[in-house]
């Protein structure tokens, strides 16, 4: 079979050789060139390929990877992947755990060598991948089994990312109310934490400690991103979270946290690129919709560029002044040819004879307006240079609708449809552009929010971002060794590789810093 290392296809024999075979022998885009399906080691061999083809497909539809895992973070992985295995859902540790909460005894230590990190999903798609990845890269800091809420689609959204194990929080999940914990709850780290500083309590008294980390969190909770985990949290069994963005940056920030990010991520523009491409795999349902329109539309351009619309206006009704933004943009970053003038009658110019370069435009967006708009403007006339301009969208939902199964699978499938261009421009604030920038590798021209008070075209209409990395917006102005949480610090000076994003001045993004970029 076509692009099967040896090493794969020996270790998985026997019942899976059939499905690897069909898998391997699917004519995807780079199907003829062997491709370590494994990702230097950040995957593991022997899953069963059938129930989750994306796992071992998409290394035929992406670019190689730019940016490789260090051995250390593959190790620290197999870690993670052990622990999750040793506590996880049906094991007796779990039983034992999940039977404590219940039971509200107090004054418990980490028993069993478990504890546990339960991310709450709420928001759109963009925010619940963004948490999702962040909440990994926490547990793996501290130690923790990762569970995830599955809010009604998770689970036909996600392959399970750890062998033999689930990441699911299971259905019967002990504690009550749960998925209502808000920042006033006498469990957020704010209370207990403030509690504890007049009283001298200790945390083991606590049944669990919830971290509210919401982008408009209070100062107290946002003082949980100051917490060394020694010292404090360490010592509840159940933490549960609930964030709704990215926010490595922001534990990056964290000095007890440092030098561990450090050896596992030693550049530190890919953060999110590397943990999407080891934790978020999709379902079949969503790689067969990404794979079928790809296939379609994209694979024989010379290029692809992605354009990510997120207008954030009233009832997501189409506007003049977006339209005008995005061609500003892709004219001002020649992204795509202007076109000629009307010829009155002359004979059009010689586009589509053969050799012609062929641009495939992807656009994704609630609104079809804008791409019927650019997809006419280049049937009506000429492009400038020649090149033969496609355009397709592949869904138009006309309005937001929160975990609404098809429309999250949709959802998902446009990120990595977008993730799969070549360039992208991508709308300013919009985790859903984030998301489809960073799983690809992009680095990608954001355009710039439009003021909601004075809608027009920003001046530049976008800009080159510095990294691929999200934007985590909601960070604290606070720096984690003095806390002085009455000032208001600029806390993109505080290390060269954390900076301020170039959408939202007050987020923080993660970037190489420029002397050490080598791309
Ligand atoms: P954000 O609001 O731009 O930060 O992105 P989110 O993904 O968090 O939330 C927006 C939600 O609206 C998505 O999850 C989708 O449900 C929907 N949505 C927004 N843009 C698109 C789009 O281009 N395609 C599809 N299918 N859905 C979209």
């Amino acid at each position: 079979a076509r692009g099967c290392t040896s090493m794969y296809s020996k270790k998985i024999g026997g019942c899976y050789s059939e499905s690897l075979t069909k898998l391997c022998s699917i004519p995807a885009a780079e199907s003829s060139k062997k491709k370590d399906m494994l990702l230097g080691g950040l995957l593991l061999p022997g899953l069963d390929e059938q129930s989750c083809a994306s796992r071992y497909q998409s290394v035929y539809y992406r670019k190689n990877m730019t940016r490789s895992p260090t051995p250390y973070l593959i190790d620290r992985l197999r870690q993670q992947e052990a622990l999750q295995r040793r506590c996880g859902p049906g094991t007796d540790a779990y039983r034992r755990a999940s039977d404590r909460l219940k039971s509200g005894v107090k004054d418990v230590d980490t028993v069993d060598g478990c504890s546990y990190l339960v991310l709450l999903s709420y928001r759109g798609l963009g925010n619940r991948i963004l948490a999702a990845a962040s909440a990994f890269l926490y547990a793996m800091l501290t130690d923790r089994v990762l569970l995830v809420d599955r809010g009604k689609t998770m689970g036909d959204l996600f392959c399970e990312p750890f062998p033999g194990t689930t990441w699911l929080l299971p259905l019967d999940f002990p504690l009550q109310g749960y998925k209502d914990l808000g920042e006033d709850a006498a469990e957020s780290y704010g209370n207990v934490t403030t509690l504890r500083n007049e009283t001298g309590g200790s945390s083991s008294e606590h049944r669990f400690v919830y971290m509210h980390l919401d982008h408009a969190a209070s100062v107290e909770n946002k003082l949980a991103y100051c917490d060394d985990h020694r010292q404090f949290l360490h010592r509840v069994q159940w933490v549960v979270m609930r964030t709704d963005g990215y926010i490595a940056p922001i534990l990056f920030l964290n000095p007890a946290y440092q030098q561990e990010l450090h050896r596992m991520f030693p550049r530190k523009d890919s953060v999110f690129y590397i943990v999407s491409r080891y934790l978020l795999h999709p379902t079949n349902d969503v790689w067969g919709m990404v794979t079928r329109f790809y296939d379609s539309y994209l694979k024989n351009a010379d290029e692809r560029l992605g354009i990510q619309i997120r207008a954030f206006v009233k009832d997501d009704k189409p506007v003049q002044h977006i339209l005008d933004q995005i061609l500003a943009c892709t004219s001002q970053e020649r992204l795509l040819p202007g076109v000629l003038p009307s010829a009155g009658g002359a004979p059009p110019p010689p586009t589509t004879t053969a050799g012609a370069r062929s641009k495939a435009v992807l656009v994704t967006g609630l609104n079809g307006w804008y791409h019927d708009s650019i997809r006419e403007m280049y049937w009506r006339s000429a492009s400038a240079n020649g090149e033969v301009v496609s355009v397709h969208q592949p869904s138009r939902e006309e309005h937001q609708r929160m975990f609404h199964r098809m429309q999250d699978m949709k959802a998902l499938a446009e990120m990595y449809l977008l993730s799969m261009t070549d360039k992208i421009v991508t709308s300013g604030w919009s985790t859903f552009g984030y998301v489809g920038t960073a799983l690809g590798g992009l680095t990608p021209y954001i355009m710039f929010k439009p003021e909601d008070q004075n809608p027009k075209v920003p001046d530049p209409p976008c800009k080159r971002a510095m990294s691929m990395e999200p934007c985590a917006q909601g960070p604290p102005y606070f720096e984690c060794t003095r806390k002085e949480v009455d000032k208001l610090l600029d806390t993109s000076n505080l290390v060269p590789h954390v900076r301020a994003c170039e959408d939202m001045s007050w987020g923080l993004k993660l970037t190489e810093p420029i002397s050490e970029k080598d791309v």
